[in-house]
């Protein structure tokens, strides 16, 4: 890391104790499916740190990956509150910048870096998640554009999205499933969107079932080609696969158990535990700032995200478990104990680490299928 990345850290850690000692946020595990704040959003935008790899003529900052990269560890290290912003500044600017049209670019990416702009990913459908090519749901040609309908499944933020950025099938598949699919964006609140919301087993209110009901799309909102929809999800998904929050969900508890350890007497388990989940995570740092760089090329590291996803995953809930072995606990969301209160949040929220983004087997069949072992 270089001398601006050293001071933009120093910078983004002052601005976050700042906040937490004014009471702007209170720090939680799994900040960033869980903590969803516009006004915080904003403030990083206004700070510039939102977008900050884009070009400045459509509101980014076009600074390189790497301080992009210290940005969002340091959010996520304070379990900051980014939820909001996440899907639209992590994968879908990315997406728009790559596919999208003048039109889409003008209008779509400055809200994001200002902050102002939640994106809902209309992906997953019952019954479709991992196998996500044979989704069902369906854009039928209209005058002008396409009219949706369907039903979508786990859409997180989709109840306080601006957009909604939906997988569809635009024409048949013709035995080759891959093709004829086509990304849309909603604008909400549009006719024929319904939204229910899907409860968390913490009782949360963080993901919905959309149902689309004959939704008109004008035909400038089709993201890519039509039909060409799978090129642009499987780069959005590198996206979303690749970043530090695939290993720091639970890491307020991990900083949390350390001092814990420190303030007990020298202990040689805790020691051992705690030293080989440190350099797990130094390893996964490192190959998160390997994707990172490989991304300033301009390249797309499907293989490498999706390596870093499985082990950065398993490594999530790995913190968890030797949190609750080490120091025994009866987890409570209550407890005004934050050990106590990070364990609680970080098991209830465990079931989701190895499964959004992609589940853990379907990413290691596409490392195999990276290495020409499928
Ligand atoms: C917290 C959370 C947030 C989410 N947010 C979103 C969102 O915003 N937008 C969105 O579109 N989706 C979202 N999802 C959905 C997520 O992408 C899917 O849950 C995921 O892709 C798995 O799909 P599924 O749930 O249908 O499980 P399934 O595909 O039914 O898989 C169930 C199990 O079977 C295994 N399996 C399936 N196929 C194979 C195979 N071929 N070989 C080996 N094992 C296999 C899987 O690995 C998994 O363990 C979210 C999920 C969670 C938990």
């Amino acid at each position: 890391m270089d001398g601006r990345c050293v001071q933009l850290r120093a910078e983004v850690r002052e601005f976050l104790q700042s906040e937490i000692d004014t009471g702007g946020f209170t720090p939680i595990c799994d900040s960033w499916l869980r903590g969803a704040d516009r006004g915080f959003s904003r403030k990083l935008g206004a700070r510039g740190w939102l977008g900050m790899t884009w070009p400045t003529q459509y509101g980014g900052q076009d600074r390189p990956q790497r301080e992009r990269f210290v940005v969002i560890e340091e959010l996520l290290a304070a379990g900051a509150p980014v939820a909001g912003h996440w899907v639209a500044e992590r994968q879908v600017g990315p997406s728009i910048l790559k596919y999208g049209s003048q039109e889409m670019k003008q209008n779509l990416l400055a809200p994001i870096a200002r902050g102002d702009s939640v994106f809902g990913a209309c992906y997953s459908e019952p019954d479709v998640g991992s196998d996500l090519a044979s989704v069902r749901t369906q854009a039928r040609r209209v005058e002008g554009g396409w009219r949706i309908s369907g039903t979508k499944l786990w859409t997180s933020q989709g109840h306080q999205a601006d957009h909604l950025i939906v997988l569809c099938r635009t024409s048949p598949s013709e035995g080759a499933k891959h093709r004829g699919l086509s990304m849309l964006i909603v604008t909400q609140p549009a006719t024929g969107v319904s939204i229910r919301p899907i409860r968390l087993l913490t009782g949360e209110h963080h993901f919905n079932e959309i149902v689309f009901d004959e939704v008109f799309v004008p035909d400038g909102r089709v993201l890519g080609e039509p039909g060409e929809g799978w090129r642009v999800i499987t780069g959005d998904l590198a996206f979303e696969r690749s970043g530090p929050e695939r290993f720091m969900s639970t890491h307020p508890l991990l900083a949390e158990m350390i001092r814990r350890a420190a303030q007990g007497p020298a202990d040689e388990r805790s020691r051992l535990v705690i030293g080989e989940l440190l350099s797990r995570l130094w390893a996964l740092r490192s190959m998160a700032m390997g994707v990172a760089a490989l991304m300033q090329k301009g390249e797309s590291p499907n293989t490498e995200a999706a390596m870093v996803k499985d082990l950065g995953t398993r490594f999530e809930g790995d913190v968890a478990q030797a949190a609750r072995s080490l120091f025994p606990v009866i987890p409570s969301l209550d407890s005004d104990d934050r050990f106590t209160n990070y364990v609680a949040q970080s098991v209830l929220h465990s079931p989701a680490y190895t499964l959004r983004g992609g589940a853990n087997e379907i990413l290691r069949g596409i490392v195999a299928r990276g290495l020409g072992l499928r």
